[in-house]
């Protein structure tokens, strides 16, 4: 693993003196990724370029306000991320965890706030949307999900009810609750290690898991580019690309 990319953190914690080899005494995992993770992958992250995702503001594209306003503007951009994610390929991160997700033997939950498809491309089996899906359309007449490839700009009908223009993104916009808390919760309190990966620590409720994992008392790492908002609260912070960084942190616990 290369110097640069490698910062450890030494500090007191719980009770533990920090830089004990993280594999030692794991059995279960919850593994939270974010937008990072994919952006070697080639998608932008949500707060890329000057605070904005793909060059509109979050509110704009990411409430069911700015839906409710301008439906035209929030379909077409989801339309042009579905599209988008479907010619990307997983990257090295992706295949790392699904490698570690197929050899662990403890359990293993890997929650992801990103809303493409790589990890279960990679080969993650035992893994989480909390945030919804770009390749799921959802009917707000009748309440079905569907797969869905293609756009709803054009207001398809649900194939479900067949009422038309009543399709949206399977994604958990600002305000609105994401999807399955109360497994991620229950995956915590049986875990005891939680890996964070490539997200800012900015979106709650998934910023808040590290704080969970703390008052839990498990142990707690950090992989990202730069040190999150959330970094003080993990016991251990590696800083780097996800394709160097979670590679070799597999590489670790795997081993250990
Ligand atoms: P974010 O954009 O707020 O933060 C991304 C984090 O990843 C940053 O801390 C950044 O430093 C780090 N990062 C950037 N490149 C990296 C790399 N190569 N290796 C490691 N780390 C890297 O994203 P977030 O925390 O996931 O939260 C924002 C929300 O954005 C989520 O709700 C998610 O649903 C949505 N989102 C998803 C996708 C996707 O599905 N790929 C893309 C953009 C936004």
């Amino acid at each position: 693993m290369s110097g640069s990319y490698y910062i450890r953190q030494p500090k007191q914690v719980l009770g533990e003196v920090e830089g004990k080899h993280v594999g030692q005494d794991i059995k279960n995992i919850v593994i939270l990724t974010g937008a990072g993770v994919s952006a070697e992958s080639g998608i932008d992250t949500f707060r890329s370029a000057g605070g904005l995702w793909e060059q509109h503001k979050v509110e704009d594209v990411a409430t069911p306000e700015a839906f409710a306003r301008d439906p035209d503007l929030v379909l077409r951009f989801y339309d042009m991320r579905r599209e988008r994610i479907q010619q990307v390929e997983p990257n090295a991160a992706h295949y790392a965890l699904a490698r570690l997700d197929a050899a662990w033997s403890g359990n293993l939950l890997l929650v992801t706030q990103n809303v493409d498809d790589l990890h279960e491309r990679a080969g993650t089996q035992r893994l989480l949307h909390m945030h919804g899906e770009h390749l799921n359309a959802w009917c707000n007449a009748c309440d079905a999900r569907h797969p869905w490839r293609g756009t709803l700009m054009d207001r398809p009908a649900c194939p479900a009810c067949g009422v038309a223009g009543r399709l949206r993104p399977d994604i958990v916009w600002f305000g609105e609750m994401p999807y399955r808390m109360d497994e991620i919760y229950h995956a915590l309190e049986q875990a005891d290690l939680f890996v964070s990966i490539g997200t800012s620590g900015a979106v709650y409720p998934a910023a808040g898991l590290v704080r969970e994992a703390r008052r839990k008392g498990i142990k707690t790492l950090e992989l990202n580019l730069e040190p999150s908002r959330g970094t003080s609260w993990f016991e251990e912070s590696r800083h780097g690309p996800a394709t160097l960084m979670v590679p070799a942190w597999v590489e670790e616990i795997l081993g250990s």
